[in-house]
């Protein structure tokens, strides 16, 4: 399998060469030449290794959609890989993403199906583990390989830095600098991360915001020849890996809410950079009978007004809400282009002009006339919605007071807008994509009680803790990543 850039670059490249990277060399993302098709044969058998116990069951299954696109890693050691990856120990549950009725009467006989997928009982409680601990792994085998070592460098507002640190703490080769913003993550988050002692782990907290952050990753990455002296590299939700390892989670939600390959379902996902409902579109793609994607945004639309009216405008840092479901407070969806490529039967040459020159000059495009836009419905399967504050929290009572199951802020999205798209005999699976621990404060004001906390986060906030303060200066964060790495040796 060969990798394309979304703009049209002539190269080609193998998964293990796009791997450790991030954007294509002409800045569009990579995307595999063509998806492989899943035929009713391979379905078949792919739901007995799904249901196929000790020798099976979601390991086996991943190993079977990853050596699809991976051929340049020997398939005992892929197989290896993914079963190292996806064990009970670290997910709690041997079905690692077992699915939660949330039947729901008021949807009338005719539904078959409502359910909640739990992608959120790894190390870190939110779905980015199911990529990142995956991740983690190829990047410590891959860099082995080459005998190369990397220096990760991110921007996190939580979700993501946790899972990125989780997974990366003690491997071999990878040293991982965290950038947060000073006092501005829940004391849980906070917790989590910098209590990690590990040695190849090191959070800095920046006296800024989140942009600022984020502004000094790019500052250092466009410092190619520091760059490159420091071997700095990324983890970000546009690499493909990540992706990847997101597809096989739709086919195990499919796997246990159906019987037979004819049937149908329906997922709905809490979304903010599209990567997760991408990988959706990848299975789809595929050929797994997904009759609807349903897109859900809180209060940063960005997505939903494209899926409603065929506009995609960027939103000002100012104009971006800062709300009860932080992770999905996106000003652009940077996966996007991915989906709109295909959207334009993969005119690259289109997708360069409207990402690098339109949205570059003006922020905005518009495809609303366009005859493609009208098949992101028809064709893709692709609908949306959004959802508030308040919608969140009655979303959360309601789900706790009819089913006795509590949701967190961004799954609580995902229902509301799920909810309103039904359609009879199709089961609905919506994502769960955190525990509702992460983000205590909202269920406190929405139920007036602590949510549940697993018990190996018991006491966390009370561990010493290992940060380094700094100003927001890009100088400030590239000496000390000199000085970490001349001390250990790059
Ligand atoms: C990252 C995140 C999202 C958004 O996922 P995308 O892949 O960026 O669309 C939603 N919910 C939670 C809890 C997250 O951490």
């Amino acid at each position: 399998m060969l990798y394309l850039s979304t703009r049209g670059h002539p190269e080609r490249r193998r998964f293990c060469e796009i791997l450790l990277e991030g954007l294509a060399p002409d800045g569009g993302l990579y995307l595999p030449e063509r998806y492989p098709q899943v035929d009713a044969a391979t379905l078949a058998r792919w739901r007995s290794v799904f249901n196929g116990g000790a020798a099976g069951g979601y390991a086996a299954l991943a190993f079977e959609v990853l050596s699809l696109y991976i051929d340049d890693i020997p398939a005992a050691d892929l197989q290896a890989l993914c079963a190292r990856t996806y064990t009970e120990a670290v997910y709690g549950t041997a079905a690692i993403v077992p699915l939660k009725p949330l039947q729901d009467p008021s949807a009338g006989p005719e539904q078959v199906g409502f359910y909640l997928e739990a992608l959120s009982n790894g190390p870190t409680l939110a779905f980015k583990d199911m990529a990142m601990q995956l991740l983690g792994n190829l990047f410590e085998y891959e860099l082995a390989r080459r005998g190369e070592e990397l220096n990760i460098l991110g921007a996190t507002s939580g979700d993501t830095g946790s899972a990125a640190e989780y997974a990366m703490r003690g491997k071999q080769g990878v040293r991982v600098f965290m950038l947060s913003p000073h006092g501005r993550m829940s004391p849980f988050q906070q917790a989590q991360m910098f209590s990690l002692m590990d040695d190849n782990i090191h959070n800095i907290a920046i006296e800024g915001v989140f942009d600022d952050c984020q502004d000094i990753v790019k500052a250092v990455s466009n410092d190619l020849a520091f760059k490159r002296q420091y071997r700095i590299g990324t983890v970000n939700s546009i690499n493909w890996a990540r992706l990847l390892a997101q597809v096989v989670y739709y086919f195990a939600g499919y796997f246990q809410a159906t019987r037979s390959d004819t049937e149908q379902v329906s997922f709905t996902v809490p979304s903010g950079n599209f990567g997760n409902v991408c990988a959706g579109h990848v299975a789809r793609m595929m050929g797994l009978p997904i009759a609807q994607l349903v897109v859900a945004t809180n209060e940063n639309d960005v997505l939903d007004e494209f899926f409603r009216t065929g506009v995609y405008r960027l939103r000002a840092s100012a104009d971006t809400h800062e709300t009860s479901s932080p992770s999905m407070d996106i000003s652009k969806a940077s996966n996007f282009e991915r989906f709109v490529f295909d959207l334009l039967d993969r005119d690259g040459a289109r997708v360069k002009a409207l990402f690098g020159d339109a949205l570059g000059q003006t922020g905005r495009f518009d495809l609303g006339a366009d005859p493609a836009f009208a098949q992101a419905a028809t064709r893709y399967g692709f609908v949306s919605g959004k959802s508030t504050h308040a919608d969140r929290l009655a979303t959360i009572r309601d789900t706790f007071a009819r089913f006795g199951v509590m949701i967190d802020t961004h799954t609580a999205d995902g229902v509301k807008v799920a909810r309103e798209h039904l359609q009879p005999g199709v089961p609905m699976i919506v994502l769960e994509t955190a525990l509702p621990i992460k983000f205590a404060e909202t269920i406190v004001e929405a139920l007036g009680r602590l949510p549940e906390r697993p018990a190996r986060f018991e006491g966390i906030e009370a561990l010493p803790k290992r940060v380094q303060v700094m100003p927001a200066e890009t100088r400030a964060v590239q000496a000390y990543v000199a000085h970490i790495c001349n001390k250990k040796g790059i």
